[in-house]
């Protein structure tokens, strides 16, 4: 199977993305880059060296629904008339937006995450939202764990790897030991026990000591942690250094190795007296 990187530029701190083109009929691509000029303009190039068009394209497969992986796919479906965008149903709502329900709100209130910041990381995502069009339920046909893909030589399988995302899916190809894994493989992000398991857990395992060692015996909301975890992250980083630290303390928790209560409709972290 013929299966071809292109390298998008990103208006994003994570820097480029890659889009693979399957060169091989039906014509599909996983992931479609920003909507950016420059992203447009270096898948085109890519098509070119390969030699396609975006007129080529039958298949469009998300990976996910974040800007950066998704964001050209409505544009290229008109192109490419006729061309299928494939996406996991638990991306649906995902799509729809990140922070502006409710219980988003009251999941980082209840976080401790001040009201001005919440309303810093409102304006913030609205403004990434600029970079994806948006695709109704009826434009797209929907991913299910177990899918198989056909092409003209073989298949890619389709692996439902929530985590990302709720309906982040990486695509299989065990013939060649092939995985395309979207953003479920991240360098420098330590969620992520997907096939290395060893090696992220460990790490997993280290980020959970850091978080524990931050929470004092007087107690600290997942805001203040991740304050300490990550005291000179910049605005972009905060709402996913608040988004660690809820996932890291509610495991701790499960695990009763801290306390948790409610104190004025914040979940407040406490250190055992035993520890
Ligand atoms: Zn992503």
């Amino acid at each position: 199977m013929k299966i071809v990187p292109i390298s998008l530029p990103t208006p994003f701190y994570i820097g480029p993305v890659n889009v693979y083109l399957i060169a091989e009929d039906p014509i599909t691509i996983i992931d479609t880059g920003p909507k950016t000029e420059a992203a447009v303009s270096a898948l085109r190039d890519g098509l070119k060296r390969a030699g396609f068009a975006v007129a080529d394209i039958r298949r469009i497969v998300l990976t996910h629904a974040h800007e950066d992986h998704c964001g050209l796919a409505r544009a290229l479906r008109d192109e490419a008339k006729d061309a299928q965008v494939f996406v996991h149903g638990w991306e649906t709502g995902h799509r729809a937006g990140r922070l502006e329900h409710d219980e988003n709100l009251r999941l980082l209130t209840q976080a401790g995450v001040p009201p001005e910041e919440i309303g810093g990381m409102r304006r913030l995502y609205e403004s990434v939202r600029e970079y994806a069009d948006s695709l109704d339920d009826d434009h797209c046909s929907e991913l299910h764990d177990g899918d198989d893909l056909e092409f003209a030589t073989g298949i890619l399988r389709v692996l439902h790897t929530p985590g990302h995302t709720p309906g982040s899916c990486s695509f299989v190809r065990e013939a060649d030991r092939t995985v395309i894994a979207g953003d479920c493989l991240l360098k420098r992000i330590t969620p992520n026990p997907m096939l290395s398991p060893d090696r992220y857990l460990r790490a997993i395992r280290e980020r959970q000591s850091d978080v524990i060692r931050l929470v004092p015996k007087t107690g600290a909301t997942a805001w203040e942690v991740s304050r300490g975890l990550f005291p000179d992250t910049d605005d972009v980083h905060r709402f996913l250094a608040v988004s660690e630290a809820v996932a890291h303390l509610d495991q701790a928790h499960s695990e009763g190795k801290i306390g948790l209560e409610i104190s004025d409709g914040c979940e407040v972290y406490r250190r055992l007296s035993a520890e």
